[in-house]
């Protein structure tokens, strides 16, 4: 399923101008989230991160960030 939402921004993923999010996205936690645009509530942890949705639930980091 696609995006709907640039998860750094929070714009629509279909407005375009998200070269710097995707840049940003490798070194930052999301913090919006990408199905209803709401601001995540973002942990950072030793293992990365994690960031929260009230109505989506919890995302946490890819594996293999280190
Ligand atoms: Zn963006
Ligand atoms: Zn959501």
């Amino acid at each position: 399923m696609a995006a709907a939402f640039c998860d750094q921004c929070g714009r629509s993923a279909e407005a375009g101008g998200h070269v710097r999010c995707a840049v940003r996205r490798e070194l930052e936690p999301p913090r919006y989230c990408a199905e209803c645009a709401r601001r995540m509530v973002v942990q950072v942890t030793p293992m990365g991160w994690t960031a929260r949705c009230s109505r989506h639930g919890e995302i946490f980091s890819p594996e293999g960030v280190c």
